[in-house]
């Protein structure tokens, strides 16, 4: 019997015992192809000889050494190297390393309050996100995460937070209205709560670039971040973006808002930036937010224990490295066009698939059970779940989940392979998911 406190208690589970390339093996020997990477962190498959190696050479070396007392080379030169590629505008920016997703958006809450208290505005405090948004699980990322199903166990617990609506075209776009349209008004929502709540009063306004797990690979409009970006700057507002999920080359590039060609004040990383081979997570935060620090306090009011560890952060140098020397963005972008095209010849005209939408190799399909009108699966069919096991027992790891209309109704599944992938991967993943869908669906 588990002495593990496991997600779900209803059934036991595989025992993974292996990893190669994208198969993870389980103890009775089952290969299953890892189309998700786990939930969009295994970018590198799980058997990267190089990672493993730096991480080996850094153990081997010296594992930790508390950040009150030390930095260490391989921290130092993966924030180099995290600023180094930050977007067009990021300056002399600065890096906090932490655990998780979670740390890293309670890291860069914190870090916007502190940025405005050293430069002389302590009266900003106030949040704006967006509905149906997931920013990670601890009390403060929850509340700035717009899920209502996760949130409400705790939301008395929880620190208030205005919201939005999320850039959700499938959904939220009107008939007759363009592209441009639709962002513009959705960025606009955007001004019109910060002048009803005084745009004096507010710290940072908090965003996916493209949503992730709770709305299912969903990529802006463009120009929507353009005009989020000049709504912050005309209201003195810090723009976070959460890369958690969908940066570090998930998208195609090493930031994902690069390609909205927007310099966010801050950014979030996690996931992907490890690659899974370690826990690690990052607060990457442009020169203009460093500098009332530097020139007031100098001192970061954020501490954790486990800040830069020195055997994560080598393995996250040698993600990056093997991104780079194996020009890994260009076969996301590739072969996420690729991805796209052939899960539209697969699935385009399936009577259950509403959307297929995303970036490079993070993509979304919506599951719906009309297509014409949209309606979602009753929430007791249960279907993402449904798809999960069927899925898994097939030998197959995607990502289902529910409730992208409301946080209980709509179901999606998103795919993230490996940045290595070939076309012959691609197919097996959507051979397999043909077979779940099979199952499940009509
Ligand atoms: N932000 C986003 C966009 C995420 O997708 C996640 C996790 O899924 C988080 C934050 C939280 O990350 P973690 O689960 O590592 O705490």
């Amino acid at each position: 019997m588990t002495a593990i406190l496991h997600r779900d208690m209803h059934a036991p589970l595989p025992v993974a015992v292996g990893g190669e390339g994208p198969y993870i093996i389980d103890s009775t020997g089952k290969r299953y192809l890892d189309a998700s990477g786990g939930a969009a962190v295994s970018c590198l498959g799980h058997s990267n000889a190089a990672v493993k190696a730096a991480m080996a050479e850094q153990a081997a070396r010296l594992a930790y050494a508390h950040t009150g007392f030390f930095t260490t080379e391989p921290a130092e030169a993966l924030a180099r190297k995290l600023v180094d590629r930050a977007p067009a505008g990021f300056g002399a920016g600065r890096v906090m390393f932490l655990g998780s997703g979670s740390e890293a958006m309670e890291g860069a809450l914190k870090l916007a309050r502190q940025h405005h208290i050293e430069r002389g505005e302590p009266n900003r405090h106030r949040l704006v996100a967006r509905e149906m948004a997931y920013h990670g699980n601890t009390l403060g990322a929850l509340s700035v995460g717009g899920h209502p199903a996760r949130r409400k166990p705790y939301t008395p617990m929880l620190l208030p937070v205005e919201r939005i609506p999320a850039c959700y075209a499938y959904r939220l776009r009107r008939a007759g209205e363009s592209e441009a349209e639709f962002g513009l008004r959705m960025a606009n929502a955007l001004e019109r709560k910060l002048l009803e709540i005084g745009p004096e009063s507010v710290a940072a306004f908090i965003a996916e670039p493209v949503s992730g797990a709770t709305l299912g690979c969903v990529p802006p409009v463009p120009g929507y971040f353009a005009r989020v970006r000049e709504i912050c700057d005309a209201h003195g507002v810090l723009l976070i973006a959460d890369e958690v999920m969908c940066g570090m080359g998930r998208t195609g590039t090493l930031y994902a808002m690069e390609q909205e060609g927007v310099c966010p004040d801050i950014v979030t990383i996690a996931k992907g930036l490890g690659a899974g081979y370690q826990p690690i997570a990052a607060v990457v935060a442009r020169e203009s937010v460093v500098a009332p620090i530097l020139a007031g306090s100098q001192t970061l009011w954020n501490g954790h224990t486990y800040m830069s560890h020195a055997v994560a952060a080598a393995g996250t140098l040698a993600v990056i490295e093997t991104i780079e020397r194996e020009d890994l963005l260009a076969n996301v972008l590739a072969m996420g066009a690729v991805f796209k095209e052939m899960l539209a010849a697969r699935f385009g005209n399936h009577p259950n698939v509403g959307d297929i939408r995303g970036r490079g190799l993070f993509i979304g399909l919506e599951l719906v059970a009309d297509r014409g009108t949209k309606t979602p699966f009753p929430a007791a069919d249960r279907m993402a779940g449904r798809i999960k096991r069927t899925a898994q027992d097939n030998g197959l790891i995607c990502y289902p989940a529910s409730g992208c209309i409301d946080g209980v109704l709509g179901d999606h599944v998103m795919l993230a392979p490996p940045f290595d992938c070939d076309g012959a991967l691609l197919e097996e993943i959507v051979d397999r998911l043909a077979t779940t869908f099979g199952r499940c669906l009509a």
